[in-house]
């Protein structure tokens, strides 16, 4: 939790978040939650930065905890992976940490690790599902503007089909 004593707000592990200073916003410009439309606005509404606790309204949180059903295809301690519930592809697979961080803005040098075990989960998955010499895709939208929808950070695998282009 954020210690709300200083004027600094620090992260979970006490590390200044002044690097997000260059984000100040401008004068007269549009607050964050001014830039996005109503529906954008309330996928906006999350947990606290880099909490690791299950955040209440976060339906993979739900999913870790069991209180909603998924599709899974993995479970240790650390990552579940299950099917997409709306599939852009024959394999589209999310990889995602028990652990509730919102966006990849969240991540520090202490979740290097993690994130590189979400991404050789996925290359295995994709070697179990055989489309790891065909090719697939590994995404990490974040926040509105790059298209997440759930505040909770999960790598996507795609493939089993030929994707298109980015750009
Ligand atoms: P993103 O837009 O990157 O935040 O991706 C969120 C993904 O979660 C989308 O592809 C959704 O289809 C998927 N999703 C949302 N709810 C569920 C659910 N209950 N089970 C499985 N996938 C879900
Ligand atoms: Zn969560």
């Amino acid at each position: 939790m954020a210690d709300q004593t200083k004027s600094i707000p620090v992260n979970r592990r006490g590390v200044s978040r002044q690097r997000n200073s260059k984000r100040t916003r401008k004068a007269g410009a549009p607050l964050p939650s001014e830039r996005f439309s109503a529906t954008v606005r309330m996928t906006l509404q999350r947990a606290p930065h880099g909490s690791d606790e299950l955040a209440d309204d976060c339906i993979f949180c739900k999913i870790v905890n069991k209180e909603l059903p998924a599709d899974l295809v993995f479970e240790d301690d650390e990552l579940i992976a299950f099917n997409d519930i709306s599939p852009q592809a024959p394999v589209h697979v999310l990889v995602v940490p028990k652990a509730h961080i919102p966006t990849v803005n969240d991540l520090d040098e202490d979740h290097a690790g993690l994130v590189g075990r979400m991404v050789l989960r996925a290359q295995a998955l994709a070697e179990a599902r055989g489309i790891d010499e065909d090719g697939y895709r590994l995404i990490l939208n974040c926040n509105a503007g790059g298209g997440q929808t759930v505040f909770h950070i999960h790598l996507h695998l795609l493939g089993g089909r030929q994707l298109r282009m980015l750009g």
